[in-house]
C-alpha cells in the first residue's frame, strides 16, 4: 500500500483516570468480551486464538490496526503474536516472533500496568496526488494483565482521538484483563494437550520399543515424536564408537550430506566430552560461537544447540543432538522432554545391544549343541559298534568253549585211563608224562570253565542254585588244595577265627567256591615269596548299608603288590590284566603269574548273582614295599534276586 512513517511522534501520554467519556460503548465491550470468550474452544489453535481476538478487537473498537504482543519471560522481550489492520512493522513475513524494543509507552504500558496512549503524526505519501500528507494517529497501549503482572499487550492504532480518552481507556483495560485471562486459560489447555500429546507420543515409542529390536525404527520414530513436541530443523542421535560419534538416526538433515556415513572425531573438551563429564544435558545459545564445535561441511550453520546424553547403567554411549538455525535458544521444558526422549532412545540401544549380545550366546550354544549331538552320535556309533564286537567275543567264547570240551574230554578221558594202568605208572619217565598230561587238561579244563561261565555272565544265564552253607566251611575246604603252592611259595595263609563265627547262608555252593578260589589264588599269585594271607569275615547287620539287608562280609587280605586305586574298579571288567598280555607264565600262581584275567570278572558276575558285592582296596600299586590288597565279599544270608536261568 506504500505507506511509509516518516513523521514524528509527539509524546502526548495520558492516564486513563484524566477523563470520564468512552469511545467503546459499554455495550459493545460487552459484546467484544464475550466474543472473546467464544473463541475459547478446544478446536481453536492457540496462534488462531490471538489472530482473532486481534480482529475482534479491531472490529469492535473501529481502529486502524490492532497488534497483540506477548511478554517472552526467558528473553524478557515483546514478541508479536497476532496482527489484524494496516500493516505492522513488528511481525515478520513467515509469523515468527520478533522482539520488540520494550522502550517508549509499549514498555511503560507493561511495566506500569497501565493503558497508555501517545499522539502519533506522520507524513504519508500519496501516490495518487504526489503529495504528501499529515496523518495523526493515537497509539494505545493496553496491558494484558492477570493476577497484577502483565502477560503482554494490545497495542490499538486509531484515528479518533476519542479512543484516547480515560472513559475507553478503562473500557480497553477491562478488555485487556479479560483478554489476559481467555490467554492464560488457552495456554493452559494447550499446555495440557501438548502433555497428553507427549504421553501419547511416549506410549507409542514404549510399545514400539517392546514390539521391534530394530533400534534405527525406534531411534527414528523417536525424532519424529520429538519434533512434534520440541521444534528443532536437525536432530541426530549418535553413538559413541571408539574414538568417534556416529550417526544411528537423523531428522531434517539435506539428503545429499547423507549424514548416516558420517564419522565425528571426539576431541578433548568438545561438547559431547563436556556431556560426559557432567551426564547433563549442554543447552548452547549461540553454537557458532563455540571454537569445539565441528560444523559438518554441507549443513547450514546451527544457531541454537540442544545435546542430551544417552546413558545406559550410569554410562554416558552417545548422545542426542538437536540444533536450530535460527537464535532461539532450547527452553528449560523443552531440554526435560528432550531428556525423556533421550532416555527412550537409550533403552532401545541398550535392547539391541543385549539383543546383539544374546544372539551371539545363542549361536555359541547353538555351535554347541550341534557339538554335543555330533559327539553324543559318535560315540552313540562306537557303543553299538563296541556292543557288537562284545557279542561277538561272547559268541566266539562259547562256541569255542563248547568245540573244545568234546576233545578235552577225550583227553582225560584216555589220561586217566594211562593212569591207572600200574605197569605205566610204576614207570617213572612215563608216569611223568601222564601226570604232566593230566595236570595240563586240568588246567585247559578250568580255563573253558571260565571261558563258559563268562559266557554266561554277559548273556546273563548262570544258573545259581542257592542251598546252605558256612563260609568258614568252604574256604577251609579250598586251602588244602593251596597247601603245596603255599609252601612252595613260602606263603602263610591264616584262616582268622572270625570266619567260624559266620553265620549260615545261602548260596550256590560251586559258584561261591570259584570266587574264594580265585581270590586264594590271586593273593598267593600277586603276593611276593615270604609273605602273607589273611581271611577273615564279619556278619553284618539287617540295617548296614553295604546291602541293607543281613549279611556276611569276608575279606582276603594279602601283603602283595597291590593295586592302584585308578584300576581298582577295572579290574573287575573281564580280560582286564596289569601286566602285557604276552606275559603269560604257565604256573596258575607263579608271582605276578598272568591270567586270561576273567578271574575277577567271574567273581563279580557270580556275586552279584547273588544280590551281594564285591570290591578291591588297596592303598597302591607298589612292587617294592609291597602295599597288600583287600578283597571284600559281601553276601546276603539269603539271595533274594537271582538271575533268571535261560536254560
Ligand atoms: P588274572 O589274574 O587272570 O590276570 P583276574 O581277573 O584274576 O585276572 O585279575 C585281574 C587283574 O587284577 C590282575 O591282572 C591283577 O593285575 C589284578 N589283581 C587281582 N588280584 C590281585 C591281588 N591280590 N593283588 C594285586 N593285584 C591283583
Amino acid at each position: 500500500m506504500g505507506q511509509e512513517v516518516t513523521g514524528r511522534s509527539v509524546p502526548a501520554v495520558h492516564s486513563e483516570t484524566d477523563h470520564q467519556s468512552s469511545a467503546l460503548p459499554g455495550e459493545a465491550a460487552l459484546e467484544l468480551s464475550l466474543e472473546i470468550a467464544e473463541l475459547l474452544t478446544p478446536a481453536t489453535e492457540f496462534g488462531s486464538l490471538l489472530q482473532l481476538a486481534a480482529e475482534r478487537v479491531r472490529a469492535r473498537c473501529h481502529v486502524e490496526a490492532v497488534s497483540l504482543y506477548l511478554l517472552d519471560p526467558a528473553q524478557d522481550a515483546l514478541q508479536a503474536r497476532a496482527h489484524a489492520g494496516s500493516g505492522h512493522p513488528h511481525l515478520g513475513a513467515n509469523g515468527d516472533w520478533t522482539p520488540t524494543d520494550k522502550a517508549g509507552i509499549l514498555g511503560q504500558a507493561i511495566r506500569e500496568r497501565q493503558s497508555l496512549t501517545e499522539e502519533i503524526v506522520s507524513h504519508r505519501a500519496s501516490s495518487l496526488l504526489r503529495r504528501s500528507q499529515v496523518v495523526t494517529e493515537l497509539s494505545i497501549a493496553v496491558p494484558l494483565e492477570i493476577h497484577e503482572h502483565a502477560i503482554g499487550l494490545l497495542h490499538l492504532r486509531s484515528r479518533s482521538s476519542t479512543d484516547g480518552e480515560p472513559g475507553s481507556l478503562r473500557i480497553l483495560q477491562a478488555v485487556g484483563r479479560h483478554l489476559a485471562a481467555v490467554i492464560e486459560q488457552a495456554q493452559r489447555s494447550e499446555r495440557e494437550l501438548q502433555q497428553r500429546q507427549l504421553i501419547e507420543n511416549l506410549n507409542v515409542i514404549g510399545r514400539t520399543l517392546a514390539q521391534t529390536l530394530d533400534p534405527e525404527r525406534v531411534l527414528e520414530m523417536i525424532l519424529m515424536h520429538l519434533a512434534t513436541i520440541v521444534a528443532y530443523d536437525r536432530g541426530a542421535i549418535m553413538l559413541q564408537e571408539g574414538s568417534e560419534l556416529i550417526m544411528r538416526a537423523i531428522r531434517g538433515f539435506p539428503a545429499y550430506a547423507s549424514p548416516l556415513r558420517i564419522r565425528v572425531p571426539i576431541r578433548t573438551d568438545d561438547v559431547y566430552q563436556t556431556i560426559c563429564r557432567t551426564r547433563q544435558p549442554l543447552v548452547i545459545a549461540d553454537i557458532s560461537k563455540r571454537p569445539d564445535w565441528q560444523h559438518v561441511d554441507g549443513l547450514p550453520p546451527a544457531q541454537s544447540w540442544l545435546g542430551v546424553p544417552l546413558l545406559v547403567e550410569e554410562e554416558v554411549i552417545g548422545m542426542m543432538s538437536l540444533a536450530r538455525e535460527r537464535p532461539e535458544p532450547y527452553t528449560e521444558e523443552e531440554v526435560a522432554l528432550s531428556l525423556s526422549f533421550a532416555q527412550q532412545a537409550s533403552v532401545a540401544l541398550n535392547n539391541a545391544r543385549l539383543y546383539d549380545s544374546l544372539t551371539q550366546v545363542n549361536a555359541t550354544l547353538k555351535q554347541a549343541v550341534s557339538q554335543l549331538q555330533q559327539q553324543s552320535y559318535d560315540l552313540q556309533v562306537a557303543y553299538e559298534q563296541l556292543k557288537r564286537l562284545d557279542k561277538a567275543k561272547t559268541d566266539f567264547i562259547t562256541v569255542a568253549s563248547h568245540e573244545l570240551r568234546t576233545p578235552l574230554t577225550v583227553l582225560s578221558g584216555y589220561g586217566q585211563m594211562l593212569a591207572a594202568d600200574v605197569e605205566l605208572a610204576n614207570d617213572a619217565f612215563r608216569g611223568q608224562v601222564i601226570r604232566g598230561l593230566l595236570t595240563g587238561a586240568n588246567r585247559l579244563n578250568t580255563i573253558v570253565d571260565n571261558m563258559l561261565d563268562m559266557a554266561r555272565i554277559d548273556s546273563q544265564t548262570l544258573e545259581v542254585h542257592p542251598e546252605p552253607m558256612f563260609p568258614a566251611v568252604l574256604i577251609k575246604a579250598i586251602y588244602p588244595t593251596l597247601k603245596q603252592i603255599l609252601r612252595e611259595r613260602r606263603i602263610t595263609m591264616n584262616l582268622d577265627k572270625s570266619l567260624s563265627g559266620l553265620p549260615l547262608i545261602e548260596a550256590d555252593t560251586t559258584g561261591i567256591r570259584k570266587v574264594f578260589r580265585h581270590l586264594m589264588v590271586n593273593a598267593i599269585k600277586y603276593t611276593p615269596d615270604g609273605g602273607s594271607v589273611r581271611i577273615w569275615g564279619r556278619a553284618l547287620a539287617p540295617n548296614d548299608t553295604v546291602l541293607g539287608q543281613a549279611a556276611v562280609e569276608i575279606v582276603v587280605s594279602d601283603t602283595g603288590i597291590g593295586i592302584d586305586p585308578v584300576v581298582q574298579d577295572l579290574i573287575f571288567a573281564k580280560f582286564y590284566q596289569s601286566g602285557q598280555v604276552a606275559i603269560h607264565s604257565s604256573g596258575e600262581t607263579t608271582f605276578k603269574g598272568g591270567g586270561p584275567g576273567l578271574g575277577l570278572a567271574i567273581s563279580r558276575g557270580i556275586v552279584e548273582a547273588h544280590g551281594g558285592r564285591i570290591w578291591a582296596e588297596s592303598p597302591g600299586h607298589d612292587e617294592e614295599r609291597f602295599p597288600g590288597s583287600d578283597f571284600h565279599v559281601v553276601l546276603p544270608l539269603r539271595p533274594d534276586k537271582v538271575l533268571a536261568s535261560g536254560r
